[in-house]
């Protein structure tokens, strides 16, 4: 049985049902020769069912927002330290940020704990067999349940991911937006006839495969697709206009001023509030700057409104532009002197003087991870 939401249906390029057989044997005989060996998948024989599907669940996490060959690294470092759902859901937030900085979206992690300690809870440890119980799980969206169902329980869920609506609006031609909602409901829909129903994991990896190395954003390998013959963009010769260009918004910059504040040797830091952007990461206190004011004015004025001090700003220790998702910043951090006042987290969750070395130790976001090392090694005296 094929599953997907009610709405319009479009008719697939496919003319019959044996049409639809042959596209799927092409594309997966082209998958047995082209996919990679991922460490969630290969080598994972010794492990148990609950293991191994852990693993796969927090494979997907990761790549969610985050490159295949980043998240890698991460992902070894993670289940080594972390290797079950019963780990994870006891395991401290510190840690979690810990093994996680630099990734991103730190959502994620509180979200990945909340979900394991619903899995140990209500489900006995396992991904739950059942698409609207893994829909219901923090931070699983429509795509991650398609594919830990497809995956995990080799259910007949579509996964469409960017490159996943690229291949399938091509093969359709069918002229639609990634960044709708309401259109990748249609091309799931639209596309759920072609799904494999008896290997569907397998199906939707081989998709993603074929986006990342044949079905290209820009000059897509048509010669060597194994699907050409059934792609009605590449009959039609307008592959170019599928899918639909990403509207290009240009993302707005901040001035974000921030302090490095000594004391006897000791380093003010601030822990973020757990829930938004970054939360539960340290950081320098300091926030954005406003017109009218000198970042230094910024920097003194965000460090006594979080953290009710008072500091006297010296010269600036270093500039970092860095890029966020919807935004990008350009990050000044001064020198600065503890001068008066009781340090309270007024705008944070919570303050700490540290030494310079004890700082490592730390979750920083990645903009301020260029002089966490700096200051850690003594290189960034005040
Ligand atoms: S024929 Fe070209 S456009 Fe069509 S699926 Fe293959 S690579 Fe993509």
């Amino acid at each position: 049985m094929l599953r997907f939401c009610a709405g319009r249906l479009y008719s697939v390029p496919m003319a019959s049902f044996s049409d639809t057989k042959k596209f799927r044997q092409a594309l997966l005989v082209w998958y047995k020769k082209n996919r990679r060996r991922l460490p969630w998948q290969d080598g994972v024989g010794h492990l148990s069912k609950k293991e191994r599907d852990y693993r796969v669940f927090i494979s997907e996490i990761m790549l969610q927002q985050t490159r295949l060959d980043q998240a890698l690294p991460y992902y070894e470092r993670w289940t080594r330290s972390v290797p079950s759902f019963e780990a994870l859901a006891k395991a401290p937030m510190q840690k979690l940020l810990k093994l996680w900085e630099g990734l991103g979206y730190y959502a994620r992690v509180r979200h990945l704990k909340k979900a394991a300690q619903l899995i140990v809870r209500k489900h006995r440890g396992e991904i739950p067999p059942d698409y609207a119980k893994i829909r219901a799980l923090p931070g699983v969206g429509n795509y991650t349940a398609a594919a830990l169902a497809s995956f995990i329980h080799r259910q007949p869920y579509l996964a469409v991911d960017g490159n996943v609506f690229r291949v399938l609006s091509r093969i359709l031609a069918r002229p639609f937006r990634f960044s709708r909602q309401l259109d990748r409901k249609r091309l799931s829909e639209a596309a759920s006839r072609l799904l494999d129903p008896s290997q569907p994991g397998e199906f939707n990896r081989a998709l993603m495969r074929l986006g990342v190395l044949v079905c290209l954003p820009k000059n897509p390998k048509c010669s060597l697709c194994p699907v050409r013959f059934f792609c009605r963009a590449y009959k039609r010769g307008d592959v170019s206009k599928y899918p639909l260009p990403r509207r290009k918004l240009r993302p707005p910059h901040f001035q974000i001023a921030a302090g490095i504040v000594w004391k006897e040797g000791k380093i003010l830091i601030a822990q973020r509030k757990p829930n938004g952007l970054l939360g539960g990461l340290w950081e320098f206190p300091g926030g954005k700057w406003k017109k009218g004011e000198t970042l230094a004015e910024a920097c003194r004025r965000e460090v006594k409104e979080e953290t009710g001090i008072r500091v006297k700003v010296g010269p600036l220790a270093q500039r970092i532009r860095h890029s966020y998702s919807h935004f990008s910043i350009t990050l000044s951090i001064f020198q600065c002197q503890y001068q008066n006042g009781t340090p309270r987290p007024l705008g944070c969750q919570k303050i700490k003087w540290v030494r310079p070395k004890e700082l490592v130790k730390y979750p920083f976001p990645r903009a301020n991870q260029k002089i966490v090392p700096l200051l850690a090694a003594g290189k960034l005296l005040p």
